[in-house]
């Protein structure tokens, strides 16, 4: 194996043991403790600019990790810097009405075709139940299809099902709908019936099975959450259909695809119109901020006062101004262009050096967001079930031996990189090194 290129990591597994002192667990989010491969510890950033972050031990990567997709224009953009100062030395928020958010909500009903009326919140979980609540509010009814495999927060509502294993999952056409944690009680799980991606038929079923009763189907239009599975051409469009014959509120999960597949997010990339959908990520440009917005119609139910929404923290002054600098950016089509461009070079790299060392494996996703899945005949997966076929620990192995040489991805290998706007072509060439340089580290 070639020597690594970074130092050690130390000072990482110092404070991971000091902060279990005091943090449960050691970490502030489940998602934050990676246990896989030779790093029993999370690694503390303690810096970032542009597409660069640095760890306390002072090694540097190239990161497609950038907050989970939050960081689209990179880290300390000269913009965000200079517009959130601003807003700090005059006040950060007031809990009123505030000038940026009316611009900002304005920004996103002309960028999001389904976008007539906007809400804010303050991160995607909470969303989601603003669109959730609203759905229900509209239809009055209460029970919610969602997809095997998809992922919508962690609050209560809708954390059924994101990642079942094969002994809990149940039959393939009617899924049990399984809490994602012990302490989500059985009455939640009763309201969410869960579904088969990808296949119409299975999709039939499960809407005549419970013909009126839905308030809401949600997806995410592309499963952001494991592995970056597309929907089959034809697919989303079913959906549509289908949601409008039941009578069910469509919500688009755009969280991860929000202002990232291109200013109009997955609804433009696919042409399929939810009524609903929901921000987060990209919205804030790293700042905590989430939104979500649809028709009128639907939108109306808040508009009266008769169902209700609320958040201290909604669209706050800083968030909002931040969201305003990072939308504005992304509404250049060239931008969102540009960051499909770079991903797709590294995808591109990842599947040519997947050729070269014999290592089956498949880029799925698009450019903006993808993920490297190593399926037995490197075939690409399209359900969720055929996540359980892919081989783990490779992932686990690639990620560390790029780690090592200086690249920064995600840790859990059914989730997706992420491209900031601002990486160079010389960021690009060395994560494209670093990647053949992995691939034939691994075994
Ligand atoms: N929906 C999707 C598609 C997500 O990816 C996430 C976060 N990974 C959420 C909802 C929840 O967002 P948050 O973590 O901001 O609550």
């Amino acid at each position: 194996r070639p020597a690594p290129a970074l130092g050690g990591t130390a000072a990482s597994r110092e404070l991971f043991a000091r902060a279990k002192g005091s943090l449960a667990g050691g970490i502030s989010s489940s998602s934050r403790l990676t246990s896989t491969g030779p790093h029993p510890y999370p690694l503390y950033m303690s810096s970032g600019s542009g597409a660069r972050i640095r760890d306390v031990d002072g090694n540097e990567y190239i990161d497609y990790l950038i907050s989970y997709g939050s960081a689209i224009l990179g880290h300390a953009h000269p913009s965000l810097t200079a517009g959130l100062t601003e807003v700090l030395t005059r006040g950060t928020m007031f809990g009123t009405c505030n000038v940026p958010e009316v611009e900002l909500a304005e920004l996103i009903t002309d960028m999001v075709p389904c976008a007539e009326l906007v809400r804010f919140a303050n991160s995607g979980s909470e969303a989601v139940q603003g669109a959730v609540r609203a759905a229900r509010g509209h239809t009055g009814r209460t029970k919610i299809l969602k997809f095997e495999g998809h992922y919508h927060g962690w609050s209560d509502t809708l954390a059924v099902s994101n990642r079942p294993d094969e002994t809990e999952a149940g039959p393939y056409g009617a899924p049990r709908a399984v809490p994602h944690s012990p302490g989500i009680p059985a009455g939640v799980v009763d309201d969410v019936v869960v579904c088969p991606w990808n296949d119409p038929e299975a999709l039939h079923a499960v809407l005549d099975a419970h013909r009126g009763e839905f308030a809401a189907v949600i997806c995410e239009p592309i499963v952001a959450n494991n592995a970056c599975v597309m929907p089959l051409p034809g697919y989303l469009e079913r959906l549509r259909e289908a949601a409008t014959a039941h009578g069910a509120v469509l919500i688009f999960d755009e969280v991860c695809t929000g202002f990232r597949t291109g200013p109009g997010g997955a609804q433009s990339l696919f042409g399929v119109r939810p009524d609903i959908a929901v921000y987060s990520k990209a919205l804030g440009g790293g700042l905590p901020i989430a939104a979500f917005a649809g028709v009128r119609e639907v939108m109306e139910t808040l508009a009266s006062g008769r169902v209700k929404h609320g958040g201290t923290y909604n669209a706050s002054p800083l968030c909002a101004t931040s969201a305003l600098i990072t939308l504005t950016a992304l509404a250049d089509p060239a931008v969102t262009r540009r960051i499909e461009e770079a991903g797709l070079r590294i995808a591109e790299a990842i599947r040519r050096a997947a050729h070269d060392h014999r290592i089956p494996c498949a880029v799925q996703g698009v450019g903006a967001m993808f993920q490297a899945v190593f399926t037995p005949d490197g075939a690409p997966v399209h359900r969720y079930r055929d996540t359980f076929r892919i081989h783990r620990r490779r992932y686990n192995t690639l990620r560390h031996e790029l780690l090592r040489r200086g690249v920064h991805c995600n840790a859990y290998g059914l989730a997706c990189w992420f491209v900031p706007a601002v990486v160079t072509g010389d960021e690009l060439a060395q994560t494209c090194e670093a990647i053949d340089g992995a691939f034939a580290a691994m075994d």
